[in-house]
């Protein structure tokens, strides 16, 4: 680029010819041809920005070009005022040639106003011109005191007086501009471009201040001393934005428009200082003073007017943004739940969760899922009809409030089943909906239905109803009772025995937790089990099992010799599988009893497994440290063969409904023998769990059964009374 060096040359002859022409003469006009070169040259560079962008930015470079063009024609301007008059001192500047300036310097100040600073509508660009123009008057009434009188010592001509005025005040106006462009971090030109700018807001006056310094020597010229700087200048600006090449840089997108309101304050308060010090000084004010101060105060009314209707404005944005959802348009979280409360006469509220959103989000790219609840907005708002409220109310949860009591959730269910178009794929969608219909509370009861919805997995749709809210109610009771209980030490184990068919010997035991809450009363595993999976309270409750049947095992192993009990089972629910901490627990409790990896059994549910992931991991974890695992319930759950194959299985335990059906059809047997013969096969233990007759077990040891376990042989009992057994060797019921 060829345009640095030239205006780096212009700056440097024309630094050379000032300290030169101090201590020799030459020709007056011989400055104004690196001046004029620079600004020239500047004019081609920030074409030449204009050509190589596009847009906003474009235009930008344009407008300056063109402000740029102005001041070139200002300096020739100038350059002809100097050399077709005769003077003694002070160099003349025309009027023509200050208009010219002003011009100049007013097209670049707009070109900035204009730039579009994220965002901008008419009120805030309205704005931000009375600001400026706010500065400038303020700027203006200063330099009609002070800068007036600088000028009046050299005898400059009225209108020339004027017009320098006006400038002053411009050239301040402008570098308050450039300032506040660059502190808003909002400007698509590129801030380097804009920090190059900025300085030659002050030419003007610093040509002033050089005019006077120079006046010893007339054939020197303030204004043509430092228009090479502004040539330089711009060619640096336009260097930069070439550069930085056509792209839009980065913008930070305000959310609100930060107005300063500094400006008229500032102004208004220097002003008044301004105009008191004056007065206290000269005794009076200048008509110019007086108009100066009416007028500024009539723009700073209207800009804060202006400003007041923007505020207007703003707030109804936020308004509309707190009320509506900004990605599907739908309406808000807030909006709807004010709807539904406020609804009168009987109504129905629908909550829809796309269960399956996250592995949308997390596999197909988050653009796929917002594209996905788009459309999935707009496909409930269709099936809702026009008199229905849609609302998003965050994440991947929707919300419909119909008028009457309408029966949708079948509806709704369906339409997650015909595949949605989201970025090009096509999706299929499990919903979890909760239904309430009614009068009053809609939009809690629907919560409750869809948190009932979403507890089971797959899609599914709850209707409110009382008997909801009891089982919701007493779950949430039992589960703050279940965590005082286990701080409280109401738990406690009994162990069921495992035989040995035909002759019924111990060979084993399974351990069950009870609790006996503080009135005597014991619940159920059954009953209390599920809730603390929910509440995530049977990771610690587990933790507790594994240690005390670690402990007792130990006992046993002591007291009995170590072939006594082939080994203890524990259960292991599906929620703590999914703890990746589980493998240590169980090491650190059999390492802490002493007790070997072998003699412990760890019983899990087929459906636990079933999903693979985390909780098959566990399993395989737990199989490595030397422990056994057992499918407990097995033909009850997910009964998938596969599962044999996939989970490192040791045992299986038949379920007490197969054992039911022993004795009767060959039908009712057909699973009990077919289990016995595939276990077989892949060397795995059967236990034949549920045991209630000896028609029972006599007919299992017919089918090759080994292992019983059943109310027949023993009930679950405290471990004194295992130890019983242990003791004398009798066979429990032969
Ligand atoms: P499960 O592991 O299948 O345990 C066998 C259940 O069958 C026990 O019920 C036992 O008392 C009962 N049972 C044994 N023999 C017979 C019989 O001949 N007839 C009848 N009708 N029932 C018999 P319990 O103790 O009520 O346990 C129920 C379930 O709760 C267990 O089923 C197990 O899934 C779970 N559970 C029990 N203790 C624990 C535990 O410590 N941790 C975990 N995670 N779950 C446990
Ligand atoms: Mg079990
Ligand atoms: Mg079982």
């Amino acid at each position: 680029m060829w345009f640095q060096p030239i205006a780096l040359l212009m700056v440097v002859a024309q630094s050379s010819l000032v300290v030169a022409g101090i201590h020799a003469g030459f020709p007056k006009l011989l400055v104004w041809v690196p001046a004029v070169a620079g600004v020239a040259t500047a004019v081609l560079a920030l074409h030449r920005a204009a050509v190589r962008t596009a847009g906003v930015l474009r235009t930008f470079w344009r407008r300056v070009t063109v402000a740029m063009g102005f001041v070139l024609l200002a300096a020739i301007s100038q350059t002809v005022d100097v050399g077709t008059t005769d003077y003694a001192d002070m160099p003349p500047i025309g009027s023509r040639t200050l208009l010219l300036y002003v011009v100049g310097t007013v097209l670049a100040i707009s070109a900035l106003l204009r730039l579009p600073a994220g965002g901008r509508n008419w009120r805030q660009l309205t704005t931000a011109v009375l600001d400026v123009a706010v500065v400038a008057v303020t700027a203006a009434i200063a330099a009609s005191e002070y800068v007036g009188w600088f000028m009046n010592r050299f005898g400059v001509s009225t209108s020339a007086w004027w017009l320098n005025i006006a400038m002053m005040a411009i050239a301040v106006a402008g570098v308050m501009v450039v300032v506040k462009i660059m502190a808003a971090r909002q400007s698509p030109v590129p801030r380097a471009a804009l920090w190059w700018l900025a300085p030659i807001g002050i030419a003007g006056p610093l040509s002033t201040v050089l005019m006077a310094a120079l006046k010893p020597w007339p054939h020197l010229n303030g204004s043509a001393a430092v228009l090479p700087w502004v040539g330089l200048f711009g060619v640096f600006a336009a260097h930069a934005q070439l550069r930085a090449g056509s792209r839009l840089p980065q913008m930070r997108r305000p959310s609100v428009h930060r107005r300063s309101t500094a400006i008229p304050l500032v102004a208004t308060g220097l002003t008044s200082v301004l105009v008191t010090v004056i007065y206290l000084d000269t005794g009076h004010l200048t008509p110019v003073q007086v108009a100066g101060t009416a007028l500024l105060l009539l723009l700073v009314v209207a800009r804060q007017a202006m400003a007041l209707a923007e505020n207007t404005t703003l707030l109804d944005t936020v308004e509309h943004h707190a009320m509506h959802d900004e990605l599907t348009g739908l309406k808000s979280r807030r909006y709807f739940t004010a709807a539904a409360a406020g609804a009168t006469g009987p109504h129905t509220v629908a909550l829809l969760d796309i269960r399956d959103f996250r592995s949308v989000n997390d596999g197909l790219g988050p653009e796929t899922g917002d594209a996905l609840l788009v459309a999935f907005g707009e496909r409930i708002s269709q099936l809702a009809g026009a008199e229905a409220v849609v609302a998003r109310l965050g994440g991947d949860e929707f919300a419909l409030l119909l008028p009457g009591s309408v029966d949708i959730a079948g509806r709704l269910l369906a339409t997650g089943a015909e595949p949605l178009v989201a970025a090009g794929h096509e999706v299929l969608v499990d919903l979890a909906v909760g239904v309430s219909d009614g009068e009053e509370d809609l939009f809690r009861r629907a919560e409750m239905a869809l948190r009932e919805a979403a507890a089971n997995p797959g899609p599914r749709a709850v209707r409110y109803d009382r008997s909801l809210e009891c089982r919701l109610t007493r779950r949430a009771t039992l589960a703050a009772d279940l965590r005082r209980a286990l701080t409280a030490g109401e738990f406690h184990l009994l162990y069921q025995p495992v035989v040995e068919l035909p002759h019924g010997r111990i060979v084993a035991v399974e351990s069950l937790v009870r609790w006996r809450t503080a009135d005597g009363t014991v619940v159920s595993p059954a009953d209390f089990i599920p809730v603390a999976e929910d509440t995530g309270l049977i990771v610690e409750l587990g933790a507790w099992i594994i240690d005390t049947v670690c402990a007792q095992a130990a006992a046993w192993q002591l007291r009995h010799g170590p072939d006594a009990l082939h080994s203890v089972a524990v259960n292991v629910s599906a929620r703590q599988l999914l703890d990746p901490a589980l493998p240590e627990i169980v090491a650190a409790a059999l390492a802490r009893h002493g007790v070997p990896a072998s003699r412990l059994t760890v019983e899990i549910t087929e459906t636990a497994v079933f999903g693979g992931g985390r909780a098959l991991a566990t399993v395989h974890a737990l199989s490595r440290l030397g422990v056994s695992i057992a499918l407990d319930d097995f033909g009850t759950g997910h009964s998938s063969l596969g599962l044999l194959r996939t989970c490192p299985v040791d045992a299986i335990k038949v379920d007490k409904s197969f054992v039911d059906g022993l004795g009767g059809t060959p039908q009712q047997e057909a699973i009990a023998i077919a289990v016995n013969g595939i276990a077989e096969t892949m060397g795995l233990h059967t236990v034949a769990e549920g045991v209630e007759t000896a028609e029972q077990a006599r007919r299992l040891h017919e089918l090759g059964y080994r292992h019983a376990q059943g109310f027949y042989f023993a009930r679950p009992l405290p471990a004194a009374e295992i130890d019983t057994l242990l003791d004398d060797a009798h066979p429990l019921a032969a």
